[in-house]
């Protein structure tokens, strides 16, 4: 899609931004390499395209007569619609991902998330960590899709795009962030803000583990006020403790391919502990 050239632009400037200062040395696995590695080229080489196709074959069965039925509206309330209804589907369909960590029917939802969360570091590279079948499920292609079907091809492109550009900023290494949070003046307006909209610190959150993290806290992408509305708003004082799944790391495979590929657990446990967990307990 005409989005995705600006948005690998972006994304490698702040990678090599993130590289020069530091933020990557040492702490990728094999594993992590496989992950990100085999994610960020099958992703938009060939899974996008089937769920595009997918969607695009449903919303003709399901809305015959709906070709093009919408492009007459204007551009900015059909963004800022779409906008709001993609973030709200988005922060349900998040939600009830995380929720199968616990509820045994939405575990397959979690197995096909869990990718995303399984790496124990936060850097623009995490937003290359996607299942391949995270596009069939995810809300946000789905009403996308389907805009596009109706004839809001361009309001539905920036929201795709604004999504991407905030997703850049909330995974990048940089915590800005924190300082405005800590000013003594703009620090109490800032975590004001921060009810609106989402910070890179509480996605940070949303990733770790131990004090600061809450892997069942912000599940918006953006708006943050869904979170406060819901029930689900943190903000944090600082990085969470680790970032992560805890417990037995799941096999690249299964992170990439779930549900085509199913490694046993007993499989994934043992020999996978990070060289990394022994240099933090070394130095806690
Ligand atoms: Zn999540
Ligand atoms: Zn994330």
């Amino acid at each position: 899609m005409s989005y995705y050239g600006p948005v690998l632009a972006v994304t490698a400037v702040i990678l090599l931004t993130e590289i020069l200062m530091g933020r990557h040395r040492g702490i990728y696995r094999r594993d992590d390499i496989l992950v990100i590695g085999l994610c960020a080229l099958l992703n938009p080489l060939v899974t996008r395209a089937l769920a595009g196709l997918l969607i695009a074959g449903a919303a003709a069965l399901l809305l015959p007569q709906g070709k093009g039925a919408l492009a007459h509206l204007p551009l900015l309330p059909s963004y800022i619609g779409l906008f709001l209804l993609v973030e709200f589907a988005f922060y349900w369909g998040h939600r009830w991902a995380h929720e199968g960590q616990r509820r045994p029917a939405l575990r397959w939802l979690w197995k096909i998330h869990r990718t995303h969360h399984a790496g124990r570091y936060m850097n623009v590279l995490v937003t290359q960590r996607i299942n391949l079948f995270w596009s069939f499920v995810v809300p946000t292609a789905w009403i996308t899709g389907f805009a596009v079907y109706l004839g809001q091809g361009m309001a539905a492109g920036l929201v795709v795009l604004t999504i991407f550009c905030w997703n850049l900023i909330t995974h990048s290494h940089f915590r800005w962030d924190d300082a405005i949070r800590r000013h003594p003046r703009l620090g109490r307006a800032f975590r004001g803000i921060e009810h609106l909209l989402i910070s890179p610190g509480m996605h940070h959150s949303h990733h770790g583990y131990g004090k600061d993290g809450a892997s069942y806290r912000n599940y918006a992408v953006t708006f943050a006020f869904l979170d406060w509305m819901f029930g689900t708003l943190h903000i944090p004082e600082g990085r969470p403790w680790r970032y992560g799944v805890p417990g037995a790391q799941p096999h690249w495979a299964e992170e990439i391919f779930y549900p085509l590929v199913r490694i046993p657990a007993s499989v994934q446990e043992g020999g996978k502990a990070h060289p990394a967990d022994a240099e933090e307990k070394a130095v806690a």
